[in-house]
């Protein structure tokens, strides 16, 4: 028997993996682990996964299972260390081959190494990299050391010589006989060490995890609203869910492909219309795609103080700046109206992140590992390579040939010019 170890690649769309082992005339078996250690408390103090992408991971995984079970294979749900529980699948199952997405960063790395020295010798592991826009076989550099330093050079590059590859189908319906006992259950919130929560009704992501609601909002956004043919205009909005696609959540966790978005794109520009907000989608897309690459490039380097830079800066971690910033009781309202929206969402505008993370860094020059390690614990959309390179792009570590700080209450005045969006969190937030 064959096994899918699902990681962060919770889809049947456009899934390499399950297609590849679906084909390969064995029966298959898939597993996923909630790692314990994912839900410990990390060196600044905070849950590496708090109760926002947690729920929203409990989503998407129940919603995997049932339509894995709609193609006659059992997602088996651990509560548990891949390296502790799957030596005995291996056994049990009579295991040979096992498919999984390619994760780089030293965590993912580690945990497989474990895994590898837990198990007999002779399974074997198919890793693919299936997270990416611009497949890694396709992009014209020999080498991840050649990746540009800067986005625009990658971006010039790829777009002139690299092809997004087609997104592959759902695999076809095995026979019944593939289909297991499974006693195995999703855990709770609760199981995680985390509370139950109700949904703040100003979330601007007031979504629910899993592929099937990845593809609902696809079809809400881009061809029911057609609020995508706005996109650029819209993109720095704060307030509600139409100002951006609000994807993100569900790239992060790989409930839908960046390819699949892009030929959902490509479909709307055929049938309704072409402009700058409809390429402005995948160009995000393609900076996506760089931090991928420049975490590939630096492997380590990217949760390290000097970042991939070789600026160095006097970095201070002061306790009351600190809570200042995560309380939303700084001087600024517009950084404090942001933080409480991530306080009690889980999320945050691309232009109050930017904000927030230069007003940490470059203002307070605070260690920016714990910003980006609170943003981690927090964001529903968590994704290690996005959020290093976009905090080291922030805090002058990064890419930035530019090496900005934002002026706060210049961005306050246009972004937020009638104090909407930061009424909304501040005064609100007196009667919660
Ligand atoms: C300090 C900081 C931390 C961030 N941390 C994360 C993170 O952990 N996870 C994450 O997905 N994004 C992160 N971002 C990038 C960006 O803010 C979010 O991707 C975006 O706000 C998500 O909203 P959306 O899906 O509506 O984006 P849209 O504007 O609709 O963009 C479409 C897609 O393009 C990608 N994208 C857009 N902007 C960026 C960007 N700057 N960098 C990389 N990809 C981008 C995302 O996948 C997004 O879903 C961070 C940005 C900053 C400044």
């Amino acid at each position: 028997m064959d096994l899918v170890w699902f990681r962060n690649d919770l889809r049947i769309r456009d899934n390499s993996n399950l297609i590849d082992a679906s084909g390969a005339g064995e029966s298959i078996l898939a597993v996923y682990f909630f790692d314990p250690r994912h839900y410990q408390i990390d060196e600044f103090g905070f849950k590496k996964t708090e109760k926002y992408r947690a729920q929203f991971l409990l989503e998407t995984v129940s919603d995997l299972k049932e339509n894995l079970n709609n193609l006659n294979i059992s997602l088996l749900v651990y509560l548990g260390k891949p390296e502790d529980i799957l030596p005995e699948l291996i056994e049990k199952y009579d295991i040979k081959n096992i498919y999984l997405q390619k994760e780089w960063t030293s965590e993912e790395a580690a945990v497989l190494l474990n895994v590898q020295q837990n198990i007999p010798q002779g399974i074997k592991f198919i890793e693919k990299y299936d997270q990416f826009l611009w497949h890694p076989d396709d992009i014209p550099y020999n080498h991840f050391s050649q990746i540009p330093k800067v986005f625009t050079n990658f971006r010039k590059t790829c777009e002139k010589h690299t092809s997004v590859r087609p997104a592959k189908k759902i695999p076809k319906k095995l026979s019944q006989e593939n289909r297991l006992d499974n006693t195995t259950h999703i855990p709770s919130l609760q199981s995680l060490g985390l509370e139950h929560f109700k949904r703040d009704s100003r979330s601007a992501f007031p979504f629910k995890g899993g592929e099937n609601q990845a593809l609902e909002r696809i079809q809400s956004y881009f061809f029911k609203s057609k609020n995508l043919k706005n996109y650029k205009e819209t993109r720095n909005g704060l307030v509600g869910s139409a100002y951006s696609s609000k994807l993100s959540a569900w790239l992060a966790n790989g409930s839908i492909s960046p390819r699949t978005i892009y030929w959902y794109v490509k479909k709307f520009e055929e049938e309704y219309i072409k402009n700058d907000s409809t390429y402005w989608l995948i160009f995000e897309l393609m900076w996506r795609d760089f931090f991928k690459y420049i975490s590939l490039k630096h492997g380590d380097s990217i949760f390290k103080i000097n970042g991939i830079s070789t600026a160095t800066y006097e970095w201070k971690s002061n306790n009351s700046i600190r809570k200042e910033w995560i309380d939303g009781a700084t001087k600024y309202s517009f950084v404090n109206a942001n933080m409480i929206e991530l306080a009690k969402t889980g999320w945050m505008s691309n232009r109050g992140r930017q904000n927030v993370a230069s007003f940490w860094s470059k203002e307070n020059q605070q260690d920016w590992r714990i910003g980006a390690a609170y943003f981690e614990s927090m964001l529903i959309d968590y994704d290690v390579h996005s959020n290093y390179g976009n905090w080291m792009y922030a805090s002058g570590v990064g890419n930035d040939p530019r090496d900005r700080i934002f002026n706060i209450e210049k961005q306050t005045e246009r972004y937020d010019a009638s104090g909407n969006y930061t009424r909304l969190w501040t005064q609100n937030n007196l009667f919660d």
